[in-house]
């Protein structure tokens, strides 16, 4: 049985990019704190069902939650990047970008004791045109990267990417490339890798994406965030478009993935990939 990739982007209700309009970075120490309700969640239903998994944490985050870091470096789970305050790549200047991964990565270094070598891009935000981000990565010593999501979506996604785990060859060297789960059907990539689509579309969406990759012997990667499995969130007035993104199929998302966490195997991209530090 494969082992899959279970990860978990670790940020607040109120950094998501779809709020990013309506709430900006210097009204976020306003908002109620509610990632460590989650990530509690998180680390119990994982220990229930023995699996393993990796957290791209926020360095905003863990300059404010050190000991959410020590929780999850406990519970025996790995701790990579999903850089400073949640800007997109394309938002950034490459010095902007190298400065948020360098300093999210010493920060949660320092935090858990151990390399950290994982990257993952708020949003997915490595687009074609972009990959000068995996050069950064690499000169500043990550190995590996999930942040290419081989789909065709306004504002992110890398078109006809590859959906299996792979190593990119780049000026710096070499780093392994994990893309988030997809469905193959009808010639098209679906996005089936958590989020909203875990939310909004039938489970049976994600499952059939997990399982195709087990066909093919391959790992499928997964992902959700703190916010989804907590209900009780305070509700951010935002246009209803945004609302349904954010809060639909919130109600429903513990069951699903206790049902996810059941019918596969998990593990963190370190330990299933077999990269480690240098
Ligand atoms: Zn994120």
């Amino acid at each position: 049985m494969i082992a899959h990739y279970f990860t978990v982007d670790v940020e607040e209700y109120f950094q998501v990019s779809a709020f990013e309009p309506f709430i900006s970075r210097a009204q976020w120490h306003s908002y109620e704190s509610r990632v460590g309700l989650g990530v509690e969640y998180l680390l119990e239903a994982l220990d229930e069902h023995e699996a393993g998994a990796t957290f791209f944490i926020l360095g905003w985050i863990a300059e404010r939650h050190p000991d959410l870091i020590h929780r999850i470096v406990q519970a025996g789970h790995e701790i990579a990047s999903h850089g400073w305050d949640h800007a997109r790549v394309l938002d950034q200047t490459p010095e902007e970008f190298r400065d948020s991964v360098r300093r999210s990565k010493a920060l949660l270094e320092e935090l858990s004791g151990s390399p950290v070598i994982g990257f993952r891009a708020p949003s997915y935000s490595i687009v074609r045109g972009s990959e000068w981000a995996l050069d950064i990565l690499l000169g500043e010593g990550y190995r590996y990267d999930s942040s290419l999501f081989p789909v065709r979506r306004n504002g992110y996604g890398y078109r006809n990417g590859n959906r299996s785990p792979h190593w990119i060859d780049r000026d710096e060297g070499s780093i392994l490339e994990i893309p988030p789960a997809t469905l193959r059907r009808w010639g098209l990539n679906i996005p089936a890798a958590g989020g909203a689509y875990f939310r909004l579309f039938p489970y049976g969406l994600v499952s059939a994406a997990i399982a195709q990759a087990e066909l093919n012997g391959t790992p499928a990667t997964f992902y959700i965030h703190p916010w989804e499995v907590d209900p009780d969130q305070p509700c951010v007035p935002v246009p209803p478009v945004t609302r349904l993104r954010h809060y639909a199929g919130i109600g429903r998302t513990r069951a699903r993935l206790e049902r996810l966490l059941g019918e596969f195997r998990f593990t963190s991209i370190a330990e299933g990939a077999g990269v480690s530090g240098r």
